[in-house]
């Protein structure tokens, strides 16, 4: 019985219906239970296991296998005994009586158990990762993002966009992160860069005329890693002519209505909007997590003169805010001293806490405020009886990660979250430039070539601070899935852009003369996105980890523990690229 091998089933497909028919199935022993005189043993493949049977003139081939064994079986389909159906598997209510097998290759005691919350080392999975893909769960996150990229690519087909692949050699991208380098054997000395986004070229597609631009595509960034960050990283890349923000945001919102319910999720059609100020303000975040409260108060008007030296200065030159958290009067002074844990890696000096009860205040402020300078400031905060109220002053930026990051804290340790809840949203109205304190300059905030808001094009020059861009971030529970911009498309406004930036006009020849030298030539209005892929396979999956939805992922110090890489080269190698090794540190 040699069928085409297309039309071989699944091990995980078989069901009640297909009882009474001759089946081929191949794939992996997951075990085998001897029960003397009869052998089961778990066929396994990529959709899931079956149930084998050996018995009589079978049984001496089922009591050779081992797990993950490979193997070829004939055999016939039959309902499981009474009282041995297993509810829990798509397979449960049938098994395969074996009539021909063929051990194809025999396996190795693996060194962890193919199965899923197996409690291996990462560092064991990655080493094999490919057992560790032929473990369910992992299986399930492959096949959820092909599923996604299937359904992103249908959808944008469908829109009009096309997929066009950008180079992976090419010049350092203004993403500003720090650039993977490629050294150029034919010309010794000059170095590719890998792309830390398709950013200019999916803009040059634009003055080509391609109109509607897509593609699924890697980007590169050398930069520290970070539990939901690695080196190389998908991107759904976007990008199209004459639209504006309301059509960049109707597009995605439409690829998330037909992307999130893959995995149950169902977002509202139309995402709410905040600005960054708004955001900052409310949440201290610009990815704010709006599925619980906990928002931020202003206290500021209250510590000129109160008597507490620390809220005084503070509110001199900076800001003073708080979150109050009902029912946290109860929290124990070792609780409350935790939390300055939380906040001190931003920058703040500590939580200032202040508690209202039945008859009473507390607070280590107390002595310097007295009893009415507390209320004061758990009246203004609107914290009740039992309340808690958190306060952290300094300069706006740490006050704003601080409570940002403490909110965050509280609402995990004190499981707020609503279950299954999921809220998605745009921020809007970034800041155009970032001030650097160290390097003493603006930066921009998302990259060279957004647009600043038409209104603020004054200001360049006189308040860069206050100009406002062209830019949106769409995120999901706290987490940014993607962010992009309208762009500029006028020679003049990207001068004064370069020119805000501290990028004279010859670097700006040098380092993106193409693209200017592009827009010479008819360019039309345009703008896009770029969104995380694995991050947002990540989330849809319920995993904590982005390596977990990428199939051969490095560590969080960069490295490939199945491959080995980064490797030694071969010296040779080294010379014919005009490359002298520096050494090794450490
Ligand atoms: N290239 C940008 C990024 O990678 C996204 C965009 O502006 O479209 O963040």
């Amino acid at each position: 019985m040699r069928r085409s091998a297309w039309e071989r089933p699944w091990c995980g497909s078989l069901r009640a219906e297909n009882v009474g028919e001759t089946v081929e199935l191949a794939g992996w022993i997951r075990r085998r239970r001897d029960l003397g005189g009869l052998v089961f043993a778990d066929l396994r493949d990529r959709t899931g296991i079956v149930q084998l049977v050996f018995e009589s003139e079978m049984l001496a081939e089922g009591e050779r296998l081992s797990p993950e064994d490979v193997v070829r079986i004939e055999g016939t389909v039959r309902p499981r005994a009474e009282g041995q159906t297993n509810p829990d598997l798509p397979t449960g209510e049938i098994e395969v009586r074996v009539t021909a097998m063929e051990l194809l290759t025999e396996s190795e005691t693996p060194p962890f158990q193919v199965e899923d919350g197996t409690n291996a080392s990462e560092e064991l999975r990655l080493t094999h990762r490919y057992l560790d893909l032929r473990r369910p769960e992992m299986t399930a996150n492959l096949l959820l993002r092909h599923r996604l990229v299937m359904e992103a690519r249908r959808y944008f087909d469908e829109m009009g966009f096309v997929e066009v692949e950008t180079p992976i050699l090419t010049r350092s991208t203004p993403e500003g992160a720090r650039d993977f380098l490629v050294p150029s054997r034919i010309h010794r000395g000059s170095w590719y860069a890998l792309p830390q986004s398709p950013q200019l070229f999916k803009q040059l597609l634009q003055v080509a005329g391609i109109g509607r631009y897509v593609q699924i595509a890697r980007c590169f960034r050398d930069e520290d890693l970070r539990a939901d960050r690695q080196p190389e990283f998908t991107q759904i890349d976007v990008e199209a002519s004459f639209i504006e923000e309301e059509d960049v945001f109707g597009l995605i919102e439409g690829l998330f209505a037909r992307i999130f319910p893959l995995a149950g999720i169902e977002p509202p059609e139309r995402f709410p909007r905040m600005t960054y100020d708004e955001a900052m303000e409310r949440y201290g975040s610009d990815r704010p997590d709006t599925r619980f409260g906990l928002e931020l108060v202003e206290l500021g008007h209250l510590a000129p003169g109160c008597g507490f030296r620390v809220l005084e200065a503070a509110a001199a030159e900076g800001r003073v805010k708080g979150i109050v958290l009902p029912g946290g009067a109860a929290l124990s002074r070792k609780q409350l001293d935790g939390l300055n844990e939380v906040v001190r890696p931003h920058g703040a000096a500590g939580v200032l806490w202040m508690k209202r009860t039945a008859d009473s205040v507390a607070s280590p402020a107390r002595k310097a405020l007295g009893e009415d300078g507390v209320l004061r400031f758990l009246d203004a905060a609107g914290a009740g009886e039992g309340d808690l109220l958190l306060i952290v002053a300094g300069a706006g930026k740490v006050v704003h990660a601080a409570l940002g990051a403490l909110r965050l804290h509280i609402a995990r340790e004190r499981d707020l979250i609503p279950e299954g809840r999921h809220d998605f949203l745009w921020v809007t109205d970034f800041p155009l430039l970032e001030w650097n304190e160290e390097d003493g300059r603006f930066y921009a905030m998302h990259h060279p070539f957004t647009a600043p808001r038409p209104g603020d094009v004054v200001r360049l020059e006189t308040d860069p601070g206050a100009v406002r861009a062209r830019a949106y971030d769409v995120v999901m529970d706290g987490s940014e899935l993607g962010g992009g911009s309208i762009r500029i498309h006028s020679a003049e406004v990207q001068r004064r852009m370069f020119a805000a930036l501290g990028i004279g006009e010859e670097e700006a020849r040098a380092r993106f003369g193409f693209l200017l030298e592009a827009f010479r030539y008819g360019v039309p209005p345009h703008g896009g996105i770029a969104l995380g892929l694995d991050r947002i396979v990540m989330l849809m999956a319920g995993r904590d980890s982005i390596r977990d939805v990428i199939a051969f992922p490095k560590t969080t110090s960069g490295s490939c523990l199945l491959t080995g890489a980064p490797a030694d080269v071969d010296p040779d190698q080294l010379a014919e690229l005009g490359v002298r090794p520096a050494g090794k540190e450490g």
